[in-house]
């Protein structure tokens, strides 16, 4: 069920204290946020890199597009940086819209499947990650872009 705790992975938790909906509670620590929070304290890593995990663990980009998009095996120009992470965000929101689907409440359902609620919410993210990509037109407001939302370029 949904409404059962869990163990809290952020303080050294003996009796589950961690609720899980479309959100992470610990009662016991305050641990809080969404699963891309989750993601991202659990791992120690920037919010975008923890959108990138949750993407190729569901098998949605391939391991060479983040090397393009971390710049790690060339340096591509920020143009082209651009359009890879907006393919990106493309096929993310396509997955977000098949969780939507294939997770809707059914009738009868008392809470939300925790995968729908959490496409929901990143849906949101997503959107406003592409239309702030999409507003940046010189490399400057790309660099900047990319600079704000996790440090991206290296
Ligand atoms: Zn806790």
């Amino acid at each position: 069920m949904q409404n059962e705790k869990i163990l809290c992975p952020f303080h050294n938790d003996r009796n589950p204290s961690m609720k899980i909906d479309s959100r992470f509670h610990c009662f016991a620590c305050g641990a809080d946020g969404d699963v891309i929070d989750f993601v991202s304290r659990y791992f120690e890593i920037s919010k975008t890199e923890a959108v990138k995990r949750i993407a190729s663990e569901f098998g949605i980009v391939p391991e060479k597009e983040f090397a393009v998009i971390t710049g790690t095996k060339c340096k591509p120009n920020l143009r082209e940086q651009k359009n890879v992470y907006m393919q990106y965000l493309i096929s993310l929101e396509k997955e977000m819209d098949r969780w939507l689907e294939k997770y809707k409440p059914k009738p009868g359902d008392e809470e939300l499947h925790f995968l729908f609620a959490t496409a929901l919410d990143k849906k949101e993210y997503i959107g406003y990650l592409t239309d702030a990509l999409a507003e940046c037109v010189t490399e400057n407001d790309i660099s900047e872009f990319f600079k704000t939302n996790g440090g991206v370029i290296t």
